[in-house]
């Protein structure tokens, strides 16, 4: 089960181009902005094969990553302000269609960033996946620019916000590294043992 040998399989604007639904999936989901590119790089060990960009917003495309023994799924970032209506509903259509295709769906890593308060979407998809009992991780990004004690305190905001739901609350930084030992081990996990409760 190595992280390291991933490629890139397809990006995706219209759900009849998802790639066959073979693999386990592991999605990642968030904001804008959120730190997913970056900690999908993180967890495959590549500098750039998920695009890190500093301006948020661009077309909702799903982005699938093949490890052989699962893929990861780049779900488009959300709550980016300048979208236009239209945008907003391809977004809806695109991910819902994911989520509601019968695609093995392991595990969702929902991203916050630890140091905002939470956001009505953030909290709108927590409770969509609880809704469909897809099973998710919150993984709370940029842990790096967090003072300790801003740190405590928006670790049992988040928690209190989005434990409950959740299979496990994991505090990450793509910068230092943490949490990506302890987030790879969840994701091989739970491609060997679905819906399986993964700790904390
Ligand atoms: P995405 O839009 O969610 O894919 O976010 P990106 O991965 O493109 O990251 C957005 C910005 O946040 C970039 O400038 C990254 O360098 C920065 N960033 C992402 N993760 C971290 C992190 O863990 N720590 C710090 N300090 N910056 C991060």
């Amino acid at each position: 089960m190595s992280f390291e040998t991933a490629f890139f399989e397809r990006s995706a604007s219209d759900q009849k181009d998802f790639p066959a639904s073979r693999l386990p999936e592991i999605a990642f989901s968030g904001r804008s902005n959120v730190g997913k590119s970056s900690m999908i790089n993180r967890l495959l060990n590549r500098r750039s094969l998920a695009r890190v960009s500093s301006a948020p917003g661009k077309t909702a495309s799903v982005n699938f990553y093949n490890l052989g023994f699962c893929r990861f799924t780049d779900l488009p970032g959300y709550g980016y302000a300048k979208i236009s209506q239209s945008e907003q509903k391809s977004w809806g259509r695109l991910v819902e269609g994911y989520f509601c295709s019968g695609r093995d769906i392991r595990l969702v890593v929902q991203i916050i960033d630890m140091r905002r308060d939470p956001m009505p979407d953030d909290l709108e998809m927590a409770g969509f996946l609880t809704a469909k009992k897809i099973p998710f991780a919150i993984a709370a990004s940029k842990t790096d620019k967090l003072k300790r004690s801003e740190r405590k305190k928006q670790d049992a905001l988040l928690r209190d916000r989005f434990g409950r739901g959740a299979l496990c609350f994991l505090p990450f930084s793509s910068v230092t590294g943490e949490g990506m030992l302890e987030l790879r081990r969840i994701i091989r996990d739970v491609c060997k043992n679905p819906r399986k409760k993964t700790g904390q």
